[in-house]
């Protein structure tokens, strides 16, 4: 049996709303309509947003394709309070009003302190974040509080001691991270349980990085699959990873497409558990990512609004990374005609103002990996 965050929470899955279908710029709403409806009739209720995700976009397509649709008790909502949007503790109430608004709803089920790590930390602590929180939870206006949270597991257990009122965590979590010495996933899970927190999981395909694997990868889960006779997808064997784990109440997945959709319920409707063997590809696969190297970038895009280059940095890691693992001659077409035209800057354009390496939850050193872009796209010129 796995904990639970809320009684009227359906199932083990949830939609996240950061990476909607797009037409262009904005939301496609009708297949977003499309996709709610397929998830609410699958049986499940579970929604996260941010007023971050795409630039805004994310909690006003939830009001017009769930919450001015749906009534709402049928539904679950979660959505953050995120660091960059307020700087005094005066700020924090307004933009919660704000968000209700945007989200077309007079409370949230589930709010989250967003993206917390050490240096983030004290602004919600200087800011009376913890208490304005508890305070809204009394009033009815949240129903469970929380962190999402990107940092080691020694820093989050001082924070659930500091602050046991925390009901729910949001980590990140999925094979490759599991034994990550940055992303420690293995073990903020086992801080969470050691303070009976039920989890919620992010980033369970890491950001896409388990949809297309290196040939070598692939072949393990090709292999196992013709063994078993199942079809699962790399997303789906990703998926069940998590929901395998007894502390996890709910995994999110960030869907683009009613087929993704489609995919992730056959694996997570209900949630199917890996058996030995699976668990067994599982460690090989890992031990390929392993042996790559790979930029470990979830593509969250926190980091490209602020960037005074436009720099599109999560698709140039991208390519880099394609380049890398599958030898991917098109990935020089996308850098150079697609990836650094129409305003967005190179990866030599970067000015190294430090913006992004200040707001990635993944703590990485953008600088230097775009100077590794660019050493190896921009040479020519
Ligand atoms: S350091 Fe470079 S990539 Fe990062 S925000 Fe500044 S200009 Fe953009
Ligand atoms: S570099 Fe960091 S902030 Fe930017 S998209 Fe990747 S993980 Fe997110």
């Amino acid at each position: 049996m796995s904990v639970s965050i809320l009684d009227n929470i359906k199932g083990r899955f949830g939609f996240g709303c950061m990476r909607l279908p797009m037409q262009g710029e904005e939301v496609d709403i009708e297949e977003t309509k499309r996709m709610v409806d397929a998830f609410m009739a699958s049986g499940l209720n579970y929604f996260d947003t941010a007023h971050v995700y795409l630039s805004g976009r994310s909690e006003l397509a939830v009001k017009e394709c769930l919450t001015s649709r749906y009534p709402r008790e049928s539904y679950v909502l979660a959505d953050k309070l995120t660091s960059e949007l307020f700087s005094k503790e005066e700020d924090i109430l307004p933009l919660f009003e704000k968000q209700l608004k945007c989200c077309g709803v007079d409370y949230f089920d589930v709010y989250l302190m967003h993206a917390v790590d050490r240096h983030i930390y004290p602004q919600y602590e200087n800011t009376r974040a913890f208490e304005i929180l508890s305070d809204l939870k009394q009033q009815g206006k949240i129903r469970r509080m929380g962190l999402s949270y990107h940092d080691s597991g020694e820093f989050l257990d001082k924070i659930l001691t500091e602050h046991p009122e925390i009901d729910v965590v949001q980590i990140q979590f999925n094979y490759v991270d599991y034994e990550d010495a940055t992303v420690q996933s293995r073990l903020v899970y086992e801080t969470c349980e050691k303070h009976g927190k039920p989890i919620i999981v992010m980033e369970p395909v890491k950001g896409g990085g388990l949809v297309k694997l290196p040939e070598e990868a692939q072949k393990i889960f090709d292999d196992l699959n013709a063994r078993t006779g199942h079809t699962y997808s790399n997303a789906a064997y990703a998926l069940r990873f998590a929901g395998s784990f007894p502390q996890i109440a709910m995994v999110l997945s960030g869907m683009g497409s009613k087929e993704q959709m489609l995919d992730n319920l056959s694996a997570m409707q209900p949630v199917q558990p890996l058996d030995e063997a699976e668990k067994e590809a599982i460690q090989q696969v890992t031990e390929v990512f392993r042996g790559l190297h790979l930029i470990p970038c979830t593509a969250c895009h926190y980091c490209t609004d602020g960037c005074p280059m436009q720099i599109q940095i999560p698709d140039l890691f991208a390519v880099l990374n394609a380049k890398n693992v599958f030898h991917d001659g098109i990935a020089n077409y996308y850098y150079e005609n697609s990836l650094t035209v129409g305003g967005h800057g190179k990866a030599s354009d970067c000015i190294e103002c430090g913006h992004c390496e200040g707001i990635c939850p993944q703590h990485l050193p953008v600088i230097e990996l775009l100077k590794q872009v660019s050493e190896v796209f921009d040479k020519k010129a």
